[in-house]
This record gives structure tokens, C-alpha cells and sequence, in this order.
């Protein structure tokens, strides 16, 4: 059915962005929680990116992407888009919980895989997320890994479409993005993606961006250099020789020697492992820190 804005109430703050306030709210009638995303549009462009989002969500049918429940126009002519509410937050709120300490490999192995289902599912309907990183991968405490945030997306409409760079994050950009000729951008838009996924991986392992010393605050001059000029970056020798060989199969420079999805779907360190191990391993990261028991008095 429809709704409507005074359906719901405002519970609190989820996340904010460029694209505008992401609220949890509580529908009143029936109590159900959601989040809610308000996308401003002041200029055409914004107008266009919204557009693409909204497309783009209703699109989607798949566990493996957050939905979208409905799109409510709002009197100021902005968007606000009722999302499924995830409700452990993002990997990058995750990370923060963990006070930066490294995620352990079977957890990143059950994210991997998850992530790569849907971006399995992604780009065999023609699109491209183009900002896969740790604050638009959502979860819940069922221990679902989603993919959410398609305001920069791009929905393939011809097969050559060049990769066409935009302004915003461009830290988890690959190389092929900054410079398309050196690295063979124009021929594969959805392995940007996978450069993306194995960088955000990779920082959920070292807990720290991977392209800059730990605490370096990111300008686009020093990205772009550690990103075209740099060697891609690696895990420690204390890693397992499969996540190694997994993270440098994502992070190869070249767009045409990058793994496939469906090659990274069937590599050992995803498709070795016991699913169930994965999952619990999981579920342990989601898992509320218990809370210090108040000393007696
Ligand atoms: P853009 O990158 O287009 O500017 P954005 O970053 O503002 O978009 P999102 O990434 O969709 O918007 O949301 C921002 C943050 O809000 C997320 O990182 C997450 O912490 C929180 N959030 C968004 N959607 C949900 C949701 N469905 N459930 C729970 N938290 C959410
Ligand atoms: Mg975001």
C-alpha cells in the first residue's frame, strides 16, 4: 500500500552521508521498524543520482540486497526511501565496536562469501554498485550481510559502457576508475567492484584503511597516487596462505587480471570452508559486547 510520512514516528539517528539523514523509525499502526533514507535533491544532478537509487532498489528482489519497502515523496519534493531495518548496523560501525581490532578470517571468509552473492546477483542484473565499502554493508543479528547505498550506482545499458568517475569517496575506487587506459577500465565496469570488496575486507582484517598509515586522514592527491602508482596492497605473512592469494586475486591492478566474482565465489578460502564455521564465526562479531555486570554494593 501507500504510505505516507505521518505514518511514522522518528526513533533516532541510524547514519548520516552525503545523500542525506538515515532515521530509525517505528510505523504506528503496526509497530514494524524500518529505516528511513531522505534523499535531498537541490540540483539535476542530484535529481538523476536519486532517480538511479530509487530505480535501481525497486529493481532489486534479492536476500542478499536491503529493500526497499517504499518510496514516500515528501512536501519539500525530497525522496524518503522506507528501508528494511538492519539491526547489528554496519561493518564499519562493526570495525568501530571492535575498538579497530582485526576481524578474525572465518568472519571475513562468511562476509566475503555473502557480499559476493550479491554482487553475483547485482551484476547479472546489469548493475554496478561502484561504493562497495564498510559503511554500506549492513547486517543484522540473523547474521545476513547486505548490500545497501546504490546512490552512486550505475545500471549497464550498453555492454562497453566507459566507467565515468564521479565526485565523492573515492577511496575504495580502483584503478581502472582514476585512469582507464593504463588499466583496461572500458572494458569491465563490474570488476571496480571487486576491487572494492577485497580493500574492505582487507581493513576489516588490519583494521585500519588499507592505501594510508594507520590515522592518516585521506586527501584524493595521496588516494590517487597510493591507488595508480602504489603496489596494490597485501595481507601480512600471519594471514593464511588462502586469504592472501584470495586478497591479491581482488586487488590486481589491471581490471582484466582481477578474479570474476564467479571465479572468487569457487576460490578456496570461500568455497573450502565449513558454511556453518563461517556463519558462527559471524555471529560472534555481530554479537553485543556483554555489557560489564555492576559491581555489587
Ligand atoms: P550516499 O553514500 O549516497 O551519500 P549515505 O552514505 O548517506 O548515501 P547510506 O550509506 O545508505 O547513505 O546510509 C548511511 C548510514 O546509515 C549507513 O552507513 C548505516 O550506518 C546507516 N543505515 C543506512 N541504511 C540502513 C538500514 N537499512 N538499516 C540500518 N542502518 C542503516
Ligand atoms: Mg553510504
Amino acid at each position: 500500500g501507500e504510505h505516507r510520512l505521518s505514518d511514522f514516528e522518528k526513533i533516532k539517528i541510524l547514519g548520516r552521508g552525503n545523500g542525506g539523514t538515515v532515521y530509525q523509525v517505528r510505523h504506528r499502526r503496526t509497530g514494524s521498524i524500518y529505516a528511513l533514507k531522505t534523499l535531498a535533491a537541490e540540483d539535476s544532478l542530484q535529481r538523476r543520482q536519486v532517480l538511479r537509487e530509487v530505480e535501481i532498489l525497486r529493481s532489486t528482489d534479492s536476500s542478499t540486497v536491503v529493500r526497499c519497502h517504499g518510496v514516500i515523496p515528501t512536501p519539500s519534493g525530497d525522496t524518503s526511501l522506507l528501508l528494511e531495518y538492519m539491526d547489528a548496523g554496519s561493518l564499519e560501525s562493526l570495525l568501530a565496536a571492535r575498538g579497530k581490532s582485526p576481524f578474525p578470517e572465518a568472519a571475513l571468509a562468511g562476509i566475503a562469501r555473502q557480499v559476493l552473492l550479491g554482487l553475483s546477483y547485482l551484476h547479472t542484473n546489469k548493475i554496478v554498485h561502484r561504493d562497495i565499502k564498510p559503511a554500506n554493508l549492513l547486517v543484522n543479528i540473523t547474521g545476513d550481510v547486505k548490500i545497501a547505498d546504490f546512490g552512486v550506482s550505475k545500471i549497464m545499458r550498453r555492454s562497453l559502457d566507459p566507467c565515468v568517475s564521479y565526485v565523492g569517496t573515492c577511496a575504495y575506487m580502483s584503478p581502472e576508475r582514476f585512469d582507464p587506459d593504463s588499466y583496461g577500465g572500458n572494458y569491465d565496469a563490474y570488476a571496480a567492484d571487486v576491487w572494492s570488496l577485497g580493500l574492505t575486507v582487507l581493513e576489516l582484517h588490519l583494521g585500519h584503511f588499507p592505501l594510508l598509515p594507520p590515522g592518516q586522514r585521506p586527501d584524493w592527491a595521496t588516494l590517487m597516487c597510493a591507488i595508480c602508482f602504489g603496489e596494490p596492497p597485501q595481507l601480512p605473512e600471519t594471514a593464511s596462505a588462502d586469504f592472501r592469494d584470495f586478497i591479491a586475486r581482488c586487488l590486481q591492478k589491471e581490471s582484466s587480471k582481477r578474479w570474476s566474482v564467479a571465479q572468487l565465489l569457487a576460490h578456496p578460502f570461500i568455497a573450502c570452508q565449513d558454511k556453518l564455521e563461517l556463519d558462527r564465526a559471524l555471529q560472534d562479531i555481530i554479537s553485543p559486547v556483554p555489557a560489564p555486570t555492576p559491581s555489587e554494593s
